[in-house]
């Protein structure tokens, strides 16, 4: 059978969850993806017995009674997921210039803890933790009603600067830094981020930040399944290469050009530039298209894996944000002389040890136009020229951890390198951005994606509504579903318990 309630195209976190949240509200949902594996950046690889992540290495907002954790329980994950609650005096730790700076976990310890490096500047992280909560209970939909669909705090946040929002709070040059040290988890931009984001983020890690235990594919399959059992369809190998759109309503959607798959409604889970060249070239209004088509992207990311038998690293319950720069907001300005001026350490942890692991990944910004020469080349078929390059820049990356953390290049088996090439191949992510579109507190509606289009029955969410993330993509997919469900009614479901 080819018709459904709701047809959604792609399955990454926000297609996933939004096929869950429907399913479990009674509707008929089918979830098309290209690749061979459902999950987009959930997805897990294995090499040499190791199991790595791809997009997903913590997740905030964990902890009984918070965002992530209320959301999670409305779709009973938490009992089901098998996930490890990062080291709360230190769950990031930033490290430059010879010192570490620790973010602990709770907004008076996240205080009292960088208060011991910094005591003159007491009140003005106090005044930090202060915005940080605000924000976060700003945009918890559980506080947002159904007559405040953009409250008027959200795009205040959105349209202040966050380097100016430090600037005015922070004194000391060396605590904003330390602050900034976290940006890689958004892909900060000093002349651009909103304060919305990185108090967003940072406020959903002090609420519980938690690592998910042999891989956040098993985020992936748990919705697969529950989709499955409330008799949806998930379907891999399935590439929607059209969308017919008339009158303003889509439908049906073209899958390897040529299968046909209706729904009364669509949501797309794809990058929103990606999504124009499946429709026909008046299918959307020519403002909106170069509206979104202006928009800069964030950094893709070179992720270098490392791999060691016989579990031979030592797990670390922390996140470290190494530097080897002095201003923390450069790490996107290098040249291939300066590259890496930082990068950040992620360690797996593996059911079968809880002191030990086999896997460790290394992120660190890559620019776009450092893979020029290989645009046109398909994941595997890049050349010895791409390999080449891939094992300078590994070498580089291996270099600075020994130098960082002696001893640890010493315990690497082997290793497995990906570009955001490798992204924008598995994910269809446009020039392999690893947060999708860059958000502009100059020009907020310009960069801040509704899950609404002037199509009636075609609906948008994953990482590019609202913001990135676990949580971003969450909160996302919660108004993605809203549309169709009504705010207040999901509300009371997720909310209420
Ligand atoms: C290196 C890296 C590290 C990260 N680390 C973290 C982290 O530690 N914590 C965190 O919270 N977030 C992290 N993120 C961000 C997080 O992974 C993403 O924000 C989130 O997973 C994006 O989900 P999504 O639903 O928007 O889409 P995606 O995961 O991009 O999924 C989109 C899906 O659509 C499919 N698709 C595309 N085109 C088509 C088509 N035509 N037909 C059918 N299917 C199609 C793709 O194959 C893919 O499966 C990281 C991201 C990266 C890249």
């Amino acid at each position: 059978m080819n018709h459904f309630d709701v047809v959604i195209i792609g399955s990454g976190l926000g297609g996933l969850l939004c096929g869950s949240i429907l399913s479990r509200e009674g509707y008929h949902v089918c979830v098309l993806e290209k690749n061979s594996r459902y999950g987009g950046c959930l997805q897990t690889f294995e090499r040499d017995g190791s199991v790595f992540d791809t997009g997903i290495h913590y997740a905030g907002g964990l902890d009984k009674g918070k965002i992530l954790h209320t959301f999670f329980n409305y779709l009973k994950l938490t009992e089901r997921l098998k996930i490890r609650r990062l080291d709360e005096d230190g769950y990031d730790v930033v490290r430059y210039g010879g010192q570490e700076y620790k973010f602990a976990m709770g907004y008076r310890r996240f205080t009292d803890t960088l208060a011991q490096q910094f005591p003159y500047e007491k009140n003005a992280l106090e005044t930090y933790a202060g915005k940080m909560l605000e924000v976060s209970n700003t945009v918890n939909p559980c506080n947002v009603s159904e007559n405040d669909a953009m409250p008027s705090k959200y795009l205040e946040y959105y349209h202040t600067s966050y380097d100016q929002f430090l600037n005015s709070t922070i004194a000391d040059p060396v605590l904003k830094n330390v602050l900034v040290g976290l940006s890689p988890v958004y892909s900060g931009v000093r002349e651009r981020t909103p304060l919305y984001i990185p108090m967003m983020i940072h406020s959903t890690n002090i609420d519980g930040a938690y690592r998910f235990i042999d891989g956040g594919s098993q985020l992936a399959d748990l919705l697969v399944q529950d989709i499955r059992d409330c008799g949806g369809t998930v379907m891999t190998d399935m590439k929607v290469t059209h969308i017919t759109i008339r009158n303003y309503q889509a439908g049906p959607v073209e899958v390897n050009g040529s299968e046909r798959i209706t729904g009364r409604f669509y949501i797309s889970n794809i990058h929103p530039k990606s999504l124009f060249s499946l429709v026909e070239g008046r299918a959307f209004t020519g403002a909106f298209i170069r509206r979104i088509n202006s928009t800069e992207e964030t950094f893709g990311m070179f992720s270098l894996y490392l791999s060691s038998a016989g579990y031979g690293f030592k797990y670390i319950n922390k996140n470290y944000y190494c530097y080897h720069t002095h201003d923390l907001w450069d790490l996107g300005n290098y040249s291939a002389d300066t590259w890496p001026k930082g990068y950040m350490l992620h360690f797996s942890p593996v059911s079968e040890h809880a002191g030990r692991t086999n896997a460790i990944i290394i992120n660190t910004y890559m620019k776009w136009d450092e893979l020029k020469s290989w645009i046109n080349s398909r994941s595997g078929k890049r050349g010895e020229g791409y390999e080449t390059f891939k094992k300078k820049k590994a070498e580089k990356l291996l270099f600075l951890l020994e130098k960082d953390f002696p001893g640890l290049a010493g315990k690497v088996s082997s290793w497995y390198a990906s570009t955001p090439l490798t992204y924008r191949d598995y994910t269809g992510t446009h020039e392999g951005s690893a947060y999708g579109i860059l958000k502009d507190y100059r020009n907020p509606f310009k960069t801040l994606i509704l899950p609404v289009t002037h199509i009636k029955n075609l609906l948008l969410t994953g990482q590019n509504i609202n913001t990135h993330g676990v949580g971003g993509v969450t909160i996302g997919a919660f108004l993605t579903c809203s549309e169709l469900l009504g705010r207040e009614y999901l509300k009371k479901k997720v909310c209420n318990g």
